[in-house]
Formats: C-alpha cells, structure tokens, sequence
C-alpha cells in the first residue's frame, strides 16, 4: 500500500502530434480537446507536469505555412513545462528550431544534440523541477536517426551522441540530487531501429519513467522493461494523452501507474475555448492561402503511407513527372516517404498540394551514369515488398523486381524513355535536393554536382497541374515484380 504521507504526481505526455491542430476522422483529437482533458487532469492534481517527447512543429499546413510558430503559440497557452525535439522538429533546419526555443516559454531538453566542433549540448539537457517539495529531474533524448530522416542540411554541424551513454552519465549526475528521474526520448520502439528506449533503460539503471515517441506507439497501460522502468508512450497526431501517476515517498518512486486518454474515454470532457479560439483564428489567417485553386484531379491521387512507400502509386508518378518537366530531364526519381498524403477527386487546393509534400525541397538534375540510376533503383527496393521511404517513385523510366534475389540484384529490365539503360551512358536525372544530398540512402548521387536548380517541388507540382489542367495520373507498369529473365 502507498504510505498516506506520499506525494501524488501526474505526468501528462504527448508525443508525434505533428501539428495536428483539429479534430480528426481517424481518432485525432486536436489542440483544444486535448487541452480539455489536461484542464481536467490539473484540477484533480495540480502536482502535473505537461511533456511533449518530440515531432509537434511540423506535419500538416497549419505548422509548415508558418515554419512551425503556431504549433508553438498554442504549446505555450497549453502550458508545457518541457519539450523534446524529435527528428521532424528539424524539418525546418536547426537554425529555426533555435528560433523557435526561442518562443517558447518551457525548456527544450536533449542531452545527445551536440554541436560538432566543440561537442557542446545544442540544448539544455535536463532540468530539475520541484513539485510539492518533490525534486524531478527531466531529461531529453533525441534519435539520432535524425542525422539521415532529415535533409542533411538542416543538421550540418550537428552530431546525434550514443542516446545510451548520455542517459547513463545523466542519471550519475541526477541520482543525488533529485527524488524521480524522467527521461523523454524521442527514441522509439521499433526494432529495426539501433537504439531504442527499451535498449536505454536495459542498459541504464535509476530511470524511473520513460516518456517515449518516434514509433507512435500506443502502450495503454505502459510497459515495463529494464531496470523497473515504466516506459509510456501515447501514439500519434492527438489521438492520445498519456498520463502518468507517480507516488513518491522519502525520495523514492512507490508506485507508480500509466494510462491513456482518447476521445471515447474523454467523451464528456469539454475542449479547451480558448485554444479553440487560437487554433481558429490561426486557421482562418492561413485560409485564403490554402484554399486557392490549382486544378482538379479526376481521381483520387493515392499517397497513402503503405502505398507510396512499396509501390508505383498514381500521385508517385504524378509527382515525379512533375520534377522531370520542371527540369527537363530524361529521368526523374523522387522518394515515396516524402509523399505524405492523398488528394481526393474533385479540385485540388493549395492547401492539398503543401499537405503532400510539406518539406519546402528543391528541385535538381544531376548528369547521372546509366550504372548510378540501377543503383538507386536497387537502394529503393531494397526492402520490397516492405515499406521503405526510399521507395522510388519514378518517371521516363520503368523497371522490374526480382524478390527472390537478394537485395542489391533486384533490380532488372530496367529502360530510360522506352530504350534499355545503357549502364555506361550518361543521362539528367532529376530528383529533389534530399535526395541528391544522400537521403534515404541515395548516396550514389551525392558525389555529382548539380547539373541545375528548378525551384521547389511543391511549386513544380502545381505547376505541372495547372499545365494538366485536369490531372488523371494512372498506375502504368512503370514499377512491377517480375523474375528475372
Ligand atoms: P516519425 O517520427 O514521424 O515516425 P519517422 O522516422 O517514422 O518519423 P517517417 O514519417 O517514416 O519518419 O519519415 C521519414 C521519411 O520521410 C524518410 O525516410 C524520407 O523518405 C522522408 N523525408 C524526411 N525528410 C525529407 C525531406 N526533407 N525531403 C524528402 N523526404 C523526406
Ligand atoms: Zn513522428
């Protein structure tokens, strides 16, 4: 049983709401239900803490038309008390997301961002906040598969530090000063990821409860793992808020317990006004820029997550001949990951356009040998028929997959304009700037130099739109499987 003279402190965590401001058809609560619920969870303790574990700026056209400040208007009236960047917060450069640190009224934690030339913390690693006359240290952790899920250029002059020996040195330091240690990682679960939170408190003794993001992971009642840490994790896009009791009793966590709100559990819990207020008169700003005409599509254009990322999908060649227009090039390759929604049948808007390819890239060609586009073909492929961002979308080109060879001599029948690819021969490849740099492991292209520069991508799809006029982009056979002859 919990003494009657333990301190009762509630966590209450987010993470990967990528900018989901408002209601969703798919569970996503928004900002001011979510709010409701954290008013509700404060009257009954006011002993809360508020954290987000990373990738909030930067997902929909409500963050990306401002570079992330409205996601960081409404965080501040939330009342946040930390923050930890995830890889998406990057999305912008590093630069801006010091801009907005800058804005924000809580701390932003990461204890593995380092600066590269002097291998100082780019933030604030941890702080100790006092609750009720408990210490709580909070530390940040970032996943340092930031250094490839970004454009390199927006964590040039960064290093990401081994999570584990960061959190290791952390807990040493905290230990005797504080009552309860909290790390926030925007670290994840996935497997096929090197370090993950479940490896972190394995390796790490003395972490009390891990608030974790990344792999959007819904753990209603958390997990246990490691050294009796409690990992939590509340999904994505709004959908969830954890919430985390901890009862603590002469410098010691004896009990502690995680569970997860959602809009059924919440039903009877009224949305935040005044962040409804915000939310709406954020929206109504960027309405007219939204909702500009750029054509009309006479089908839906499929950039589903599961589709664009295993296969040749009608809006993947839509785009990617939209890059080979803009810059006259033979070929163009684009990736599947950085196609993030559909469009629906019927008009398409501005504000469809930004929501598909939200990641402001440029445009390039590059004068590419025959061998360095099978290469890249087979780098996209490489984990086919599983999702990939790399997936190539591709167009002036078709090809085939021969699953039953191993990866790296997938790759075959592959022809530029009609013509068998001629491996010696040089062609324009046009591709977009993450790519070019290395992204998704396109590191084939990044030792050419540009061959030109065409504006950006979102610019080039509406254009190439209204150039359509009517888009009606089909699935043609450019990608299919096939064995090998
Ligand atoms: P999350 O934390 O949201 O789960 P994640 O690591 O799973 O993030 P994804 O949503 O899978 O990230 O997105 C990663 C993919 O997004 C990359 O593999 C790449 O295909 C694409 N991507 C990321 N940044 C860019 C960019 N600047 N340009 C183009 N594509 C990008
Ligand atoms: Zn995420």
């Amino acid at each position: 049983a919990v003494p009657a003279s333990a301190k009762h402190i509630t966590l209450l965590h987010t993470n990967d709401m990528h900018a989901r401001a408002v209601e969703g058809t798919s569970g996503e609560m928004g900002f001011a239900k979510l709010a409701g619920i954290i008013d509700s969870y404060r009257k009954a303790n006011p002993d809360s803490l508020l954290l987000d574990a990373g990738d909030a700026t930067h997902g929909t056209t409500f963050a990306t038309l401002v570079n992330g400040e409205s996601v960081v208007q409404v965080m501040n009236k939330m009342g946040y008390d930390a923050f930890v960047p995830g890889n998406h917060d990057f999305n912008y450069g590093y630069k801006r997301l010091l801009e907005l640190e800058q804005m924000m009224k809580f701390p932003v934690l990461s204890a593995n961002v380092k600066v590269a030339k002097d291998n100082t913390s780019l933030f604030k690693p941890y702080i100790i906040k006092e609750v009720d006359g408990v210490k709580v240290g909070i530390f940040g952790l970032t996943t340092p598969e930031t250094a490839y899920k970004t454009h390199p250029k927006n964590v040039e002059g960064l290093t990401f530090s081994d999570p584990t020996k960061e959190a290791q040195a952390i807990v040493d330091e905290l230990k005797d000063k504080t009552d309860v240690i909290v790390a926030v990682g925007h670290i994840g679960q996935d497997a096929s990821s090197v370090d993950t939170s479940l490896k972190i408190v394995k390796a790490v003794d003395g972490i009390d409860v891990f608030i974790d993001g990344h792999s959007h992971t819904v753990l209603e009642h958390g997990l246990t793992a490691g050294h009796d840490t409690l990992i939590a994790s509340a999904g994505e896009y709004t959908k969830y808020l954890g919430v985390v009791d901890l009862w603590v009793d002469g410098g010691k966590v004896v009990k502690k317990e995680a569970k997860l709100e959602n809009k059924d559990t919440a039903a009877s819990i009224t949305p935040n006004a005044e962040i409804a207020d915000m939310v709406a008169s954020i929206q109504k700003s960027q309405e007219t820029i939204l909702a500009e005409e750029v054509g009309t599509a006479s089908v839906k254009l499929d950039g589903e997550r599961e589709q664009v990322r295993t296969s040749e999908t009608n809006l993947g060649n839509l785009v990617a001949d939209a890059i080979r227009d803009a810059a006259g090039a033979d070929v163009a390759i684009t990736n599947g990951g950085g196609i993030r929604a559909s469009i629906d049948e019927g008009t398409i808007t501005k504000g469809e356009i930004i929501t598909v390819l939200p990641f402001g890239n440029q445009i390039v060609s590059l004068k590419v040998k025959g061998a360095d586009i099978k290469a890249a073909l087979e780098t996209g492929v490489s984990d086919y028929p599983n999702s990939k961002g790399g997936f190539p979308q591709v167009s002036g080109i078709t090809f085939k997959i021969d699953v039953a060879k191993p990866k790296g001599q997938r790759v075959h029948s592959v022809t530029v304009k009609g013509k068998p690819l001629n491996e010696k021969a040089d062609y324009l490849l046009a591709t977009n700037d993450f790519m070019a740099a290395g992204g998704d492991e396109y590191t084939m292209f990044s030792p050419y130099p540009q061959a030109g520069m065409y504006g950006s991508l979102d610019e080039a799809l509406i254009a190439y739109i209204a150039k359509l006029g009517t888009a009606n982009p089909k699935v043609e056979g450019r990608i299919t499987a096939g064995a090998t002859p």
